[in-house]
């Protein structure tokens, strides 16, 4: 899957496409209640028995000479207590290098935010320890997250951090960065705050065109119909909310692509006003 905004190509590497139940991350979004008012989420964002499609994806952007990797997915033998997410073996560093992003090559790693299935290639196990995927490269994490991420005591922060973060800090390869940050001309980190304190979501103009990416503001196109349905790992409920609410408007009233970082869009999407929330048109 690839996008074009003017002369920017994002392409997507994919680590894992899954269904899932509505305790994974969406308790709302339960079968019945995708039941009604849901015919748009045919056939690409549902399955045939109504559980949701969740998609893990690295986006990959040349822009201005800079190769530049927006969010690093789960990573190979992380041990997560999320079994779909467990010690995987999957050929991502294959993947990115086929498509043109060797991992010496890559200039610049965006971390939307500090959860495990955003930054899990920032490293990888050799000879048992963790060590820099993208030995080149700057590693961009938003200056407040890495703050709040360090300040975490349970598990779920602690261990990310321990074994995707840490390692490209003791490398010397993280730019703290503002929560609003120009990485290139053309790309732009833009504060989206709620599922994390940092979270950044990323905005690509060129040519005149625009494009979001989502990070998680929004796990799944359902949250454009129910912005009010929370993510299970939003720190802020309603601030989440909130900050969805704002980028749907934007999105939809500036006729802006939007690239959902967990969305299994088989095509370009753009999101319209729907019967007093959104959805999403596939192009
Ligand atoms: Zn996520």
């Amino acid at each position: 899957m690839n996008w074009n905004i003017g002369d920017v190509l994002v392409k997507s590497v994919i680590e894992l496409d899954i269904s899932v139940d509505p305790d994974f991350s969406l308790p709302d979004a339960t079968a019945k209640n995708l039941s009604s008012d849901f015919d748009w989420l045919k056939p690409y964002f549902v399955d045939q028995d109504g559980r949701l499609k969740f998609r893990v994806q690295a986006l990959l952007i040349e822009s201005y000479g800079q190769k530049i990797i927006i969010d690093t997915c789960i990573g190979n033998d992380k041990k997560r207590a999320e079994p779909a997410f467990n010690e995987l073996n999957g050929f991502f560093l294959e993947d990115i290098t086929k498509a043109g992003f060797s991992r010496h090559d890559v200039n610049i790693v965006v971390c939307t935010h500090l959860h495990y299935d955003h930054v899990g290639w920032n490293t990888m196990k050799v000879h048992g320890e963790w060590i820099p995927t993208f030995p080149n490269a700057r590693y961009l994490m938003a200056e407040s997250e890495v703050k709040y991420c360090k300040e975490q005591e349970d598990d779920f922060w602690v261990k990310t951090f321990g074994d995707s973060v840490a390692p490209v800090f003791k490398a010397g390869l993280v730019d703290l960065v503002d929560c609003n940050y120009q990485i290139t001309p053309e790309i732009r980190l833009f504060h989206t705050p709620g599922h994390t304190p940092g979270h950044c979501s990323v905005a690509i103009t060129s040519q005149g065109k625009n494009a979001v990416i989502t990070g998680d503001v929004m796990h799944h196109p359902c949250q454009c119909a129910h912005p009010d349905w929370l993510c299970t790992a939003d720190t802020s409920p309603e601030q989440a909310e909130a900050t969805r609410r704002a980028f749907l408007e934007k999105v939809s009233e500036q006729n802006i692509l939007v690239i959902g970082t967990h969305w299994s869009a088989p095509k370009p999407v753009k999101i319209s006003k729907h019967n007093m929330a959104w959805k999403v048109d596939i192009a």
